[in-house]
């Protein structure tokens, strides 16, 4: 099969009837678009609202209101182990076990606890490697971890160039730097999908290349949780973070997560302490002596927030119900029919920046606008007032990520649809 794809709704249509996720999109809110839905490519920035949300926050409200303080040890979930019931479904998404991952405060904020602990400078290695154009949160919090360390990140903070013409990284390209500068490395903190260019990269080899030069690797997975298949035990990485709103639907703001290495369930390292990582067992002794929760867990600090945690319980359980598995074969093949699409129909008027193998990427094109800043912007403020949802960056780029979850093979179709009619209208 040289051609798998076709460009007729027709096709579309069948691979829609087809396909065996096609139920899941009836689980969610899709925003609507005029007498329509919406086309929304966003599900890489803002997932959508599943269906049970609102009934399942209405029960906690019911219960809160019912129970007061007594709903931390009664109801159908007792709000004490709230942070609990995510659990097992997000071990299940990352590949970790339950003890390495815990579901709290937000992406930006576990990044600064990790690196608490495992950003410990000494003179001879204090360096940190990321990635040029990384997200700005991870390089102020790195940069900023520098300074706090009495370091300058003019010279401590090394930012590897794109060595290839799309703005993606080599494998080489790491090994070269980590060959030249591991042993200055405190620290390599890397993205699992880059958020610009829709790159993935092979975790494993990225923690077995870092950890032979002496280095600390933590990953960052906002655009990796929930989009590509991850065995984060496996890969060997010390520690990742993620968000929870992006490809897992967690809602606005929603409850962020953190993967500690089992190899690190005990440790010594100093770390930022609160109640909720004490000991699950002796915690209401209140005992002025911290003894960690062993694993991910004795990284809390406070109590979980029980109406944020909701959406992202529901989301999960989609997930365990579809599998990864399944998604991640619809989400190959349903991007791969976008990129065809692109490449066949809109040529003329976008190029594809992402990779072209399915293992270097996740749902998600970033897609460049030929003829400069001026005209992608025109074509990106069309889409959007047709209904078109992706997003822009600067300064000629527009991302789409059809996600399995709740995208269809007619999306695809009516986002060319949509190109074509701008561009038929004299652009
Ligand atoms: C989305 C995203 C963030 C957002 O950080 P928050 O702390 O959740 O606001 C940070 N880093 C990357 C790489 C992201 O993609």
């Amino acid at each position: 099969m040289n051609n798998p794809y076709d460009a007729s709704p027709a096709w579309a249509e069948q691979a829609d009837r087809d396909d065996p996720l096609r139920a899941y999109r009836e689980q969610f809110l899709i925003p609507p678009h005029g007498d329509g839905l919406t086309l929304y490519f966003c599900g890489n920035s803002l997932g959508l609202q599943a269906r049970g949300v609102r009934e399942a926050i209405n029960d906690e409200l019911d219960y809160w209101g019912e129970l007061g303080v007594e709903g931390h040890f009664k109801g159908r979930l007792p709000w004490m182990d709230y942070h609990e019931y995510v659990r097992e479904h997000l071990s299940e998404l990352v590949g970790a076990s339950m003890s390495e991952v815990v579901a709290m405060n937000t992406l930006s904020v576990n990044l600064h606890l990790m690196m608490v602990s495992f950003y410990r400078p000494t003179r001879e290695r204090h360096k940190i490697l990321i990635e040029a154009g990384a997200f700005p949160s991870d390089r102020y919090a790195v940069a900023s971890q520098i300074r706090f360390h009495g370091h300058d990140p003019d010279q401590a903070l090394i930012e590897l160039e794109a060595d290839e013409p799309d703005g993606t990284v080599s494998m080489q390209a790491i090994e070269h730097v980590l060959h030249e500068h591991g042993d200055d490395i405190a620290l390599v903190m890397w993205p699992g999908v880059q958020y610009r260019t829709g790159q993935a990269f092979d975790l494993a080899a990225i923690t077995r290349i870092a950890h032979a030069r002496g280095c600390m690797v933590g990953f960052d997975l906002a655009h990796a949780v929930g989009n590509i298949s991850l065995s984060l035990h496996d890969s060997g990485a010390d520690f990742a973070v993620w968000c929870h709103y992006k490809y897992l639907n967690g809602g606005p703001g929603a409850v962020g997560g953190a993967f500690v290495h089992e190899r690190h369930a005990r440790t010594n390292r100093p770390r930022l302490a609160g109640w909720w990582g004490h000991d699950k067992a002796t915690r209401f002794r209140m005992d002025p002596h911290f003894d960690p929760t062993p694993g991910a867990e004795g990284w809390q600090l406070s109590n979980p927030p029980i109406l944020a945690l909701v959406p992202l319980r529901i989301s999960l359980q989609l997930f365990h119900q579809a599998g990864m598995q399944a998604l991640r074969a619809k989400s190959e093949r349903l991007t791969g029919y976008l990129e065809w699409l692109v490449e066949h129909e809109l040529a003329d008027t976008l190029e594809v920046l992402t990779p072209r193998e399915s293992a270097r990427r996740g749902a998600q094109l970033s897609l460049r606008v030929h003829g400069g800043r001026d005209r992608g912007r025109a074509l990106f403020e069309h889409l959007t007032a047709h209904g078109v949802i992706g997003d822009w960056r600067e300064p000629d780029v527009i991302r789409v990520a059809p996600v399995p979850m709740y995208n269809c093979y007619r999306d695809c179709l009516g986002f060319v649809h949509a190109v074509q009619a701008w561009k038929g209208s004299g652009n």
